[in-house]
């Protein structure tokens, strides 16, 4: 799971961008409100974590403008003070979620993973489609009730198609689910990972569509 980070703080980003790292999602991390709206634009991220005091525009406005673009994507925004206006028109401006600072990085993975749930539609913890089972909480995955060893890459990979089973997605946006800004992609790991996955779950877990893209089955069986 991709996430952007937005604060202009450099110790506290670092801090949130390496603690996300150990929590296995691939963080990305900008300073200032411009360029978090450029990097949103892209679309890219399943989650937004924003600092509301910015330079360059604050994060109350770039929520606006990402809202008035009726881009969907589930912002959770770091409030510096406790107050309950901050909140309140975080939450009016259409934040799904807010953290106090100073907050827990156990509970800040845990939040945004509920966010990423609630996107998909998904209320329980665990994905499931047919006899495939993954929870992005313990990092597990079940193939027919047996457990599955799964890489890093390999399970961002499979976590990608299953959030989203029947959708076509083509290679640009698994290698986007892959890997952050500044990270080498090699130009054929998706292929290479996509293997490993048909070797480790079933050889129809996903299916190719040659020159389009890549779809996972909405039944597994
Ligand atoms: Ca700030």
């Amino acid at each position: 799971m991709r996430v952007l980070v937005v604060e202009d703080d450099a110790l506290l980003g670092d801090a949130i961008q390496a603690g996300l790292r150990q929590h296995g999602f691939v963080a990305d991390w900008v300073r200032d409100g411009a360029a978090a709206d450029r990097a949103i634009g892209d679309g890219a991220f399943a989650a937004v974590v924003l600092d509301l005091g910015l330079p360059r525009r604050n994060g109350l406005e770039v929520l606006a403008r990402l809202r008035a673009r009726k881009d969907a994507v589930p912002v959770l925004i770091l409030t510096a003070r406790d107050t309950v206006e901050d909140r309140i028109g975080g939450l009016d401006a259409g934040a799904d979620d807010y953290l106090v600072k100073p907050f827990d990085m156990g509970e800040l993975a845990a939040r945004l993973r509920a966010l990423s749930r609630r996107a998909a539609g998904s209320p329980s913890p665990a994905l499931r489609v047919g006899v495939l089972s993954l929870d992005p909480a313990t990092r597990e995955v079940r193939w027919r009730g047996e457990p599955c060893a799964l890489s890093r890459k390999e399970f961002a990979l499979l976590h990608a198609f299953m959030r989203r089973p029947g959708a076509v997605l083509t290679r640009a946006q698994l290698e986007e689910a892959l890997y952050g800004w500044g990270e080498e992609v090699e130009s054929n790991a998706v292929e290479v990972h996509l293997h490993h996955l048909r070797r480790k779950l079933d050889p129809g877990v996903v299916q190719t569509l040659r020159g389009v893209g890549y779809v996972m089955p909405r039944e597994l069986a």
